[in-house]
């Protein structure tokens, strides 16, 4: 183990090196490396975990969930300052941005984090208690800009709901063993989502990736 760690960190030293020998030339020495010791290993040992995660043979599923907490005070905030707005301080009575077990998390990572990753609505009352969980996990970030990108508007037939005031949302329900893919993707505004609590069935083409809607009574009306 500490022969895989001395050549991570060797791997730190030559990075620091290499940039220290582009300023400095062959002058170069210790002092001039931009990170400590301390913090080569540091960096050493995150980029052993990063490597075994990405690691396709590892002996064990990194395929695992990771639960964080986030108000939607911090994932508002956070959205702001991603789309270029001036930071606005966090409001600290209702801030939260930490892992299940309450360690605290830096909320840029974290806002990154949910931009790859399904998300779960929980609602609590004044007093801690949580009041709702939704079951559905929403279309979120990347997957959400996606589908987007490839619909300026609900895919509702006749509907010019633009595409950023609809929902990503799973064609077939994650209950129903929907996957969350652009082919079990759909975009869709409001009143349209609501359509598929109301008895329509909407299914997308595999082949030709075309939306298809039939009504409650059993008309395919696209
Ligand atoms: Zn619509």
């Amino acid at each position: 183990m500490a022969d895989v760690e001395n050549v991570y960190i060797e791997a730190e030293f030559a990075k620091d090196w290499e940039a220290a020998k582009a300023i400095h030339g062959d002058k170069t020495c210790k002092a001039d490396l931009a990170r400590t010791d301390a913090q080569r290993r540091a960096d050493a040992q995150a980029q052993i975990y990063a490597d075994a995660a990405a690691n396709p043979n590892a002996s064990v599923s990194f395929n695992f969930v990771h639960h964080i907490v986030c108000s939607l005070d911090v994932h508002l905030e956070m959205a702001r300052r991603y789309q270029g707005a001036a930071p606005r301080p966090f409001n600290l009575d209702t801030f939260r941005c930490e892992t299940i077990d309450g360690k605290q998390l830096d909320p840029t990572e974290t806002f990154m984090d949910s931009l790859t990753s399904p998300f779960r609505r929980v609602i609590m009352d004044a007093k801690g208690v949580v009041i709702d969980v939704s079951e559905r996990r929403f279309f979120t970030g990347i997957a959400r800009t996606a589908l987007q990108i490839s619909h300026d508007e609900c895919e509702w037939p006749g509907c010019h709901v633009p595409s950023s005031r609809c929902h990503g949302d799973h064609t077939l329900s994650k209950q129903n063993g929907g996957p969350t893919t652009q082919v079990n993707g759909s975009i869709l505004c409001q009143r349209h989502n609501r359509h598929k609590e109301r008895g329509y069935t909407v299914w997308r083409d595999p082949v030709t990736g075309d939306l298809h809607i039939k009504t409650p009574l059993g008309t395919q009306i696209c």
